[in-house]
């Protein structure tokens, strides 16, 4: 696993890496976006996805191949890359979705890996058994057994140069999907997509899906590469990139194109309900809304699901500069206004702040304090378990402004919601570099004060004084008895 994927550069647990894919020759730079190819819908042919939206790699389903009259002598003659012309690197799924939708599907693990292989496939998919979220532990747990069972033996078939992804599992049982991930490292397959998840996208159900991730996570470590099943919807690609996703997959482009549904980063919309167009790819440009619906069905459908693509893989580059920049989390604060699910969602997010804290880099751009969710960044708790090891003089001010009222303190230090205490040493440092309003909210001024209690207790020694602008009496009292206060706004 480790010489296929390299990782180039970090923000929260979100990354850039580079994925070897050895059979395609070619080496996909993550996070990406694999759309799904239907052979026999025709939305948008692969030579385009690759040329017009630069798709580097696209996932087929196996399972559709070996099962038609039409396609599976021709792809097993021919190749996919030619029968599909596609020159980037081809994934297969196994035909598990159709295991979930009806039931059961008639292929052994060996015989569809096989399948995978014979029909040219860069990246293959055992049969998994995708757990819905909310079954009982015991069914998530009978299940996910049988899961590793086939990924094991997956990991014991001699597949060549193509990759093998190994799915994880464990419905909504944060422990299992952990245990899932380590197991499915262990195998030593080479793509780890986190399955079953597409229910929960569908009912809206982001924080789900993040503790599913998290703990997917977890259990996986930061060098596999991950892949969100079934994630298709821009308006969720930054919070899932913050969490360590790399690979996408969107049916979505196509099948919500089928309704006349307008994909945004903030949504989606009904073309019917639109007269101006956010978008400036080339259909909207070309077209505006009133000439998209005018257009006859086919051509309307076709148009429709090119805006999709191109509003996905700007979102997929949005995400890469953002990562390179370090505002990852800035861009995902920005999202999480778009709906009150992807809010939650977000704060799901800040509660594994510890856990993005260990993959965050202790330097990057600025630091922009946007939200009430800013003060839970992984940076903020980060900054606080600094102020532990910290020398401190033997009487220190603390303040937000205000001068001290006498010379008996050695040294006076800023107080910045919602970091807390800046050492002048560190000023001058990411993350207390930050651009922060000069009207903090609650949650940065309670941050800033769970700052100064951890500072406090950490040197019962040394005198402190705090002058802080009118903070609430709640705020003030859970400060610690022995810090003298002196409120700079009365
Ligand atoms: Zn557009």
């Amino acid at each position: 696993m480790g010489e296929r994927f390299e990782l180039q550069t970090a923000d929260a647990a979100g990354r850039i890496g580079e994925l070897t894919v050895p059979r395609a020759g070619v080496t996909v730079e993550t996070p990406t976006l694999l759309p799904v190819i239907n052979p026999h819908l025709d939305t948008i042919a692969p030579r385009r996805l690759a040329d017009e939206f630069g798709a580097e790699a696209l996932i087929t389903n196996a399972y559709i191949f070996h099962g038609s009259e039409d396609y599976r002598e021709r792809a097993l003659d021919e190749g996919l890359h030619d029968l599909l012309d596609f020159p980037g690197a081809i994934m297969t799924d196994s035909g598990s979705f159709q295991l979930a939708e009806y039931g059961e599907i008639d292929v052994t693990t060996e015989e569809i890996l096989d399948f995978q292989f014979d029909i040219g496939s860069d990246i293959a998919t055992p049969v998994d058994i995708p757990t819905e979220p909310g079954v009982s532990r015991e069914t998530a747990e009978t299940e996910l057994e049988t899961t590793q069972e086939r990924l094991e033996l997956a990991a014991s078939i001699d597949t060549g140069d193509m990759l093998v992804s190994a799915p994880v599992q464990g419905s909504t049982h944060p422990d299992l999907r952990e245990r899932a991930g380590a197991h499915a490292a262990e195998t030593g397959l080479d793509v780890f997509p986190i399955g079953a998840v597409v229910p929960l996208l569908n009912e809206y159900r982001y924080a789900d899906v993040v503790d599913a991730v998290a703990a997917a996570k977890r259990g996986l470590g930061p060098a596999a590469p991950v892949h969100l099943f079934g994630a298709g919807h821009p308006m969720m690609f930054a919070l899932a990139a913050a969490l360590g996703c790399d690979l996408f997959d969107s049916a979505a482009y196509a099948i919500y194109a089928r309704d006349d549904r307008y994909l945004t980063v903030r949504g989606t919309r009904h073309l019917d309900d639109l007269d101006h167009l956010p978008c400036s790819c080339p259909i909207c440009v070309d077209h505006g809304a009133a000439g998209l619906r005018d257009l006859p069905d086919d051509r309307r459908e076709t148009a429709l699901a090119a805006h999709n693509l191109h509003v996905s893989f700007a979102e997929i580059r949005r995400i890469k500069a953002a990562i390179r920049e370090g505002s990852l989390l800035e861009l995902v604060d920005e999202r999480a206004r778009s709906h009150p699910a992807m809010l939650d969602g977000y704060r799901a997010l800040l509660d594994h702040a510890d856990q993005l804290e260990r993959e965050d880099p202790s330097s990057k751009g600025t630091f922009f304090a946007t939200s009430a969710e800013s003060a839970r960044r992984p940076e903020v708790v980060r900054h606080h378990d600094r102020l532990d090891r910290l020398s401190v003089p033997d009487a220190l001010f603390l303040t937000e402004g205000p001068d001290p009222p006498s010379d008996e303190y050695d040294d006076v230090w800023r107080v910045v919601p919602p970091f807390g205490p800046v050492p002048s040493a560190l000023s001058r440092t990411y993350p207390l570099t930050a651009e922060v309003p000069t009207r903090p909210d609650r949650a940065a001024l309670e941050a800033a004060a769970r700052g100064v209690s951890r500072l406090v207790c950490a040197h019962p020694e040394t005198t402190f004084g705090l002058a802080h602008r009118g903070w609430p009496p709640a705020i003030l009292e859970s400060l610690p008895d022995e810090l003298a206060l002196f409120d700079g706004e009365s």
